[in-house]
């Protein structure tokens, strides 16, 4: 699931609207703002799941977390242990993961 789909144009608007725009664009002109909310709209009517499920990011199958690592290279892993082992799988950026990474509480001494 690592391969994003590029759109190509295909001669028509892309908000469906059946008009022609110039060769190479995806939209008449303001047309983009259109499909934007037309996108909103059918974003609104389904959970967060649902939307995750769609992009293949479904648990065990499509690794959300490799993707926002891949996508965001402000995005970075814990690299600490939990307190029963394992690898911490928590990711984050910023002061956000800096305190994450410095919680003690849900993670092993730094070196054990
Ligand atoms: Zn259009
Ligand atoms: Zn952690």
């Amino acid at each position: 699931m690592s391969t994003v789909k590029r759109a190509t144009p295909n001669g028509l608007c892309w908000d469906d609207c059946g008009g022609a725009p110039k060769p190479g664009s995806f939209f008449l002109p303001g047309h983009d703002k259109r499909a934007e909310r037309y996108l909103t709209a059918i974003d609104g009517a389904s959970s967060i799941a649902d939307k995750l499920a769609a992009r293949g990011y479904v648990p065990g199958q499509g690794s959300l977390r490799a993707a926002t690592l891949a996508s965001d290279s402000t995005y970075e892993e814990c690299g600490r242990r939990t307190l029963d082992g394992s690898d911490c799988r928590v990711i984050g950026r910023g002061a956000g993961m800096r305190r994450h990474r410095a919680d003690d509480d849900q993670h092993l001494p730094a070196d054990s």
